[in-house]
C-alpha cells in the first residue's frame, strides 16, 4: 500500500535531484492528480491511494522530471491571489512580475475612473490583477497571440472582472486614438543567446514572450517610442526588464523625453522595472 505521505516523500526524492522546493512541487502534483488540495494532503497523509491514482501520479512527476514547469502540468498559476488558467500558449506568470502590479497601484488612486493599457498581456495576469485592485478603472490589454488571449479571456470570466477588454495585435498598433493615465507591459526581454532559454522549463514556454532582438531591447525600445503619443499629460509607464538591463531601459527613457525615470529592484534585489512619466507639454 502507498500512502500520501510515501507518495510524496518519493517524489520529492525523484524531483530534488532538479528542482528546488521539491517536497511543494510533489505536494501540488499531487493535489492535482488527487483533485484535492494541499491541505487534504497535509490532513489525510495516511491514506492510500489506489492503482490508478498512484499511476497518474507517477506520470505528472516523470513529466516535471523532464524539465515541464507544474504550471503547464496542473494547467493553473497563482499570480496576485488569482489563481489563473495557463497553457503553453502563454508565459507562466513570475512572482518577480507582481512588482509591476504593486508600481502601478501606486498610480492608480483607488478613488479615480483611469484608463489602463497592459501591452503583452498573455494570461492576463498583470491587467487581471490591476482590474481586481481598482474596480472603477478600465484596463485593455493587448496581445499578439489569439491563443494566449483566449486563456485571458478565460481568466477574467473566472474572476469576473468586467473592467478588462482583451484586444489582438501588435503592442500599441490596436489602441489607435486611445489615451491612457497608466500603460504597463512585461514584454519580452530575454536575448536571442542567453542560456537560460534552455534551462528551467523556458524550453516549454513560448519562445515570442521570452525573447527580443537587439540583446532583447527590441520591443522595450518599441514600447517606450510609440507609448509617448498613448499616454495622457504626465501619464506613466512602467516596464519589466531582465536583472542586467536597468542602465540600458532607463537610458531608452531618457532618450525619448521622459521624466520622473526610475529604476526598482524585486524581491530578489535585482533590477526589474522601470517606471517614467511623459509630458506631452515638454517634448
Ligand atoms: N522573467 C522571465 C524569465 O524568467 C522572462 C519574462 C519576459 O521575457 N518577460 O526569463
Amino acid at each position: 500500500m502507498t500512502s500520501i505521505r510515501d507518495a510524496l516523500n518519493h517524489a520529492a526524492t525523484t524531483l530534488a535531484t532538479r528542482h528546488d522546493g521539491a517536497m511543494f512541487e510533489g505536494e501540488i502534483l499531487l493535489a492535482h492528480a488527487l483533485e484535492k488540495t494541499r491541505t487534504y494532503l497535509h490532513t489525510w497523509p495516511e491514506r492510500a491511494l489506489n492503482e490508478a491514482q498512484l499511476t497518474t501520479f507517477n506520470r505528472l512527476v516523470e513529466r516535471r522530471c523532464n524539465g515541464e514547469p507544474s504550471a503547464y502540468i496542473t494547467g493553473e498559476q497563482e499570480f496576485w491571489s488569482l489563481s489563473l488558467a495557463v497553457t503553453p500558449d502563454t508565459l507562466i506568470p513570475r512572482p518577480e512580475t507582481e512588482l509591476l502590479v504593486e508600481l502601478a497601484l501606486e498610480h492608480i488612486p483607488s478613488d479615480e475612473r483611469y484608463k489602463i493599457a497592459d501591452l503583452g498581456t498573455g494570461s492576463g495576469a498583470i491587467a487581471l490583477a490591476l482590474a481586481s485592485e481598482r474596480p472603477g478603472s478600465q484596463i485593455i490589454a493587448v496581445d499578439f497571440s489569439a491563443d494566449a488571449l483566449t486563456v485571458a479571456e478565460c481568466n477574467r470570466e473566472k474572476h469576473s472582472l468586467n473592467n478588462v477588454t482583451f484586444m489582438q495585435g501588435d503592442w500599441l498598433a490596436p489602441l489607435n486614438e486611445l489615451i491612457f493615465d497608466v500603460i504597463v507591459s512585461n514584454p519580452p526581454y530575454v536575448r536571442e543567446d542567453d542560456i537560460h532559454l534552455e534551462q528551467d522549463g523556458l524550453p516549454f514556454e513560448p519562445r515570442s514572450a521570452l525573447v527580443a532582438s537587439d540583446n532583447g531591447l527590441d520591443d522595450i525600445q518599441r514600447i517606450v517610442v510609440d507609448s509617448r503619443a498613448r499616454l495622457t499629460d504626465s501619464g506613466w509607464l512602467l516596464i519589466e526588464h531582465g536583472y542586467d538591463q536597468g542602465a540600458d531601459v532607463s537610458e531608452i527613457f531618457e532618450q525619448h523625453g521622459y521624466h520622473n525615470i526610475t529604476g526598482h529592484r524585486d524581491l530578489s534585489d535585482q533590477p526589474r522595472v522601470v517606471t517614467a512619466q511623459y509630458n506631452a507639454g515638454t517634448k
